[in-house]
């Protein structure tokens, strides 16, 4: 079946991202005006008013506390440069399919591991910011598997280790705007109503097969259009869900393996929600950056601790 091609736009060039990033002195400036937009302030005791002291140190004037520019955020008690983290969140977030860790290794010049610890922490902050959106309008939704074959509709089974909600808001000619991937307990009423709750807005159209757990969006507070499709290659066919099997087809072709699956699709969403703003990209990503927890290695590992 041919894929509807997903359009980007054109991101940063490098030498334009150079300009901007290119020494610590810079990101570091950026990474301040993010964190503190309206100049310092202390983490412990909520003053303004402090000293800098040297390399991104800054000293309290009322309770002496002593912190950094990067403690407390997602880039916390990091011992590489700034410029690798910018470099990082660059690669990750301008291209079009994104970057594996061993990629990022070879173009940052890293251990491996560093630069899969680099990527991880990097899709955390991406999976932060998407927490808080919600789609609305009208959204072609259903249910998705990976780390097992899904052979048509009627393959929901046990052998489907991680279960999530595919969902694609588009506009009123049919075109996607926003895709939303989020983890589920299950395809249960329950399941699905806690995602509606948490993802899709009051007063949405939406859209799904005639599976059970849908009906969770039976209520006065969405309008539901089921389509009963008959399975198989008959519901891919379906133009209600055009989108949404182009999507599943593309992060399909993404994602390998379920381990740590939330981090990908966080990350799968991420780009493709901002895929026409590429270029605003990095200072955004930086003001969520800054107001992510720091997250130590044990956590990063489990891949459980983290949905
Ligand atoms: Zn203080």
């Amino acid at each position: 079946m041919a894929r509807n091609p997903i359009q980007f736009q054109p991101g940063l060039s490098l030498p334009a991202f150079l300009e901007q990033y290119g020494t610590e002195a810079q990101c570091q400036a950026a990474l301040f005006q993010h964190r503190w937009p309206k100049g310092f302030v202390c983490p412990e005791c909520g003053n303004s008013t402090g000293c800098r002291l040297s390399r991104g140190h800054y000293q309290c004037h009322r309770c002496h506390h002593q912190t950094s520019l990067t403690a407390g955020t997602i880039f916390h008690a990091t011992h590489l440069p700034l410029t690798i983290w910018f470099l990082a969140i660059y690669l990750l977030t301008q291209r079009k399919s994104g970057i594996s860790a061993l990629q990022l290794s070879r173009e940052l010049g890293v251990a491996y591991n560093t630069a899969w610890k680099l990527k991880h922490k990097l899709m955390q902050v991406m999976h932060e910011r998407n927490q808080g959106e919600k789609l609305s309008g009208r959204i072609e939704i259903d249910d998705a598997y990976l780390g097992g074959e899904r052979p048509g509709k009627r393959g929901r089974g046990a052998e489907h280790t991680f279960p999530f909600v595919a969902a694609v808001q588009t506009d009123e000619a049919g075109h996607p705007q926003r895709v939303q991937l989020r983890r589920v307990s299950g395809f249960s009423l329950v399941g699905i109503r806690r995602y509606a709750q948490q993802a899709i807005a009051p007063g949405s159209q939406v859209i799904s097969d005639g599976l059970w757990c849908f009906r969770a969006f039976d209520t006065p507070i969405y309008s539901h259009d089921r389509h009963i499709t008959g399975g198989g290659r008959a519901s891919v066919k379906n133009p209600e869900f055009n989108w949404v099997n182009t999507l599943l087809g593309n992060v399909k072709n993404a994602i390998t393996g379920t381990y740590h699956a939330p981090r990908y699709l966080a990350e799968f969403e991420y780009r493709f929600n901002r895929r026409y703003d590429l270029s605003a990209m990095i200072p955004r990503f930086l003001t969520v950056a800054t107001r992510t927890p720091p997250m130590p290695y044990r956590l990063l590992k489990m891949a459980e601790a983290y949905a």
